[in-house]
């Protein structure tokens, strides 16, 4: 358990609070929840602790094939302790198929395809896609590679390791959750700078930064939501998605 009066809080965001404890920063994993840029708000039982153990999973996973991250330790049931990174001011998307706000913008007609996508929605991205788009502005938009550079958010070299990093993810993500008739559609991450080395930070494999399906409904030809979209859209009771969703991915009760 995290004793709160023993940290000092410096801040929260729309899902975590943020304390600091002996130079290392600790989250508490609320049961806030926000859509389109915060416009939307809720809250729903359980959210925060089946967030902060699926992340303290896929950070553990993920360090074990070798990716450096910020995760130091899960402090039960909902907290976790990670190293303290500059983070780098934008969020990198990696997408497997042709949903969410790619496929928006690509009837808006302010997005391309990679090629050899079918312009129809759900389909595949053969190889998956990785895009960027700003973290601190009020409204997040997609941000071009030099943009990214001119601003000095990243180097050349930094957009590429970081490209290269995403994808490793997205394997890792991928194989471990259809082994749990898990599609990973889609997913979003941050990475932040520990002196020069660029880790993994935020949070990882959760259902308000991943969009998952269930894959035996795939299989026929449906997209039945295991995340955030059933609150974006209105689809069913959030907490029983997410409860649901830790059970079938960890084989445990909550
Ligand atoms: P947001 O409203 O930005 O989504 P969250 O509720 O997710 O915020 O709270 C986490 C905040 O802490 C985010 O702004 C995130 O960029 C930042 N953050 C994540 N990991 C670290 C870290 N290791 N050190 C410092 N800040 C971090
Ligand atoms: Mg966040």
């Amino acid at each position: 358990m995290f004793k709160k009066d023993e940290a000092r809080k410096i801040g929260s965001g729309k899902a975590k609070d943020i304390y600091e404890l002996d130079g290392d920063i600790v989250f508490v994993f609320t049961d806030r929840t926000t859509a389109f840029d915060g416009l939307k708000k809720a809250e729903f039982a359980h959210k925060g602790e089946v967030c902060c153990r699926l992340s303290t999973r896929y950070f553990k996973l993920l360090e074990d094939n070798g990716i450096l991250t910020h995760f130091i330790a899960f402090i039960p049931p909902d907290a976790m302790r990670v190293k303290k990174v500059e983070i780098v001011p934008i969020e990198v998307i990696c997408r497997n198929f042709l949903t969410g706000s790619l496929w928006r913008r690509y009837n808006e007609g302010s997005a391309k395809l990679p090629p050899g996508t079918e312009p129809v929605e759900h389909s595949p991205i053969d190889g998956g896609m990785v895009e960027f788009t700003t973290k601190f502005e009020e409204r997040d938009r997609p941000v071009e590679l030099d943009e990214i550079v001119d601003k000095g958010w990243l180097t050349r070299d930094e957009i590429e390791e970081v490209t290269t990093l995403t994808r490793k993810i997205n394997e890792i993500l991928k194989e471990d959750l259809e082994e749990k008739g898990i599609v990973l559609a889609d997913f979003k991450v941050e990475y932040g700078r520990e002196g020069d080395r660029i880790v993994l930070a935020d949070e990882v494999g959760t259902p308000d930064g991943c969009r998952f399906w269930d894959l035996e409904a795939f299989n026929r030809g449906e997209y039945v939501s295991l995340d955030k979209d059933v609150f974006r859209e209105g689809k069913g009771d959030l907490s029983k998605t997410y409860v649901r969703l830790y059970e079938r991915v960890t084989g445990e009760k909550l």
